[in-house]
């Protein structure tokens, strides 16, 4: 009996028909001169900025379009955490999530399903990277696609620390232009105007979110600044948000705090 070829998980969260994801399993397709199996397991429609939400209160189908890929009518997570423990025969060696139309950089990975679809691989113990281009149209897919063989292999080879993913982002710019590779930190990106406030046709108050002007912060090793130059950035993530600088701190300056008695 031939041995499998290592098992590849692709999903996203901009849903089973977005053209970033099939880009990202086309990728993921060379990896090994070939010999691998990519399997795609995605949102059925779109579920941007959904954050790491699980699906609780209603149930989930998974449907075959075709060989090979599967919809979930659920968020990212759901797909990964259905896709690893009951679509899936074997257990993957790798998940990539993406590529996903827009940058994941600095605080936007805490909404995104993008990165989130990677933080539920890494919890479950499989080596994930979450895969994103910093644009909004004309997007450079096949060449983000090239940079994430690029990191995939050296995952497959190399593995990941312990609880550890990576976030990618490249520049919205062909392959030739890339100027390289940066490892970076993750650097902050706040909105102004995110929220807009307009009235309806009766004079009723609404909002809308997701717009604004994005106002950059943070130095030269950050996430931003390496795309904003023209590299493609690759941040480790941990999953221990504990901030240890900060516990250090309030165990000697907040010591009284501990001696609270009922
Ligand atoms: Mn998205």
């Amino acid at each position: 009996m031939s041995e499998l070829p290592p098992l590849i998980l692709v999903t996203n969260d901009d849903g089973v028909h977005a053209p970033g994801l099939f880009a990202l399993a086309k990728a993921m397709k060379t990896l090994r001169g070939g010999d691998v199996e990519v399997v795609v397991i995605a949102p059925d429609r779109e579920r941007s900025a959904v954050g790491h939400a699980l699906t609780m209160h209603r149930p989930l189908f998974c449907e075959e379009l075709r060989e090979g890929v599967y919809a979930i009518n659920g968020t990212p997570t759901d797909c990964v955490a259905i896709g690893v423990k009951k679509i899936l025969r074997r257990r993957p060696v790798l998940l990539a999530s993406g590529i996903n139309r827009g940058g994941n950089l600095g605080d936007d990975i805490t909404y995104s399903g993008t990165v989130s679809a990677a933080v539920e691989g890494t919890l479950i113990g499989i080596p994930s990277i979450a895969v994103s281009i910093d644009g909004s149209s004309h997007l450079h897919y096949a060449d983000t696609g090239r940079v994430a063989a690029i990191v995939a292999a050296h995952v497959l080879e190399r593995g990941l620390p312990p609880d550890t993913l990576l976030n990618v982002n490249a520049p919205n710019i062909p392959w030739d232009e890339f100027k390289g590779i940066r490892f970076t930190g993750q650097g902050k990106r706040t909105y102004d105007d995110a929220i807009q406030e307009v009235a309806d046709p009766r004079g009723r108050a609404h909002y809308w979110l997701g717009g604004g002007t994005p106002i950059f912060q943070g130095g030269e090793e950050t996430d931003i600044h390496a795309v904003a130059q023209g590299f493609v950035s690759v941040t480790p993530l941990h999953l221990d948000l504990t901030n240890y600088d900060a516990l250090r701190m309030i165990e000697t300056d907040w010591a009284e705090m501990t001696q609270l008695k009922p």
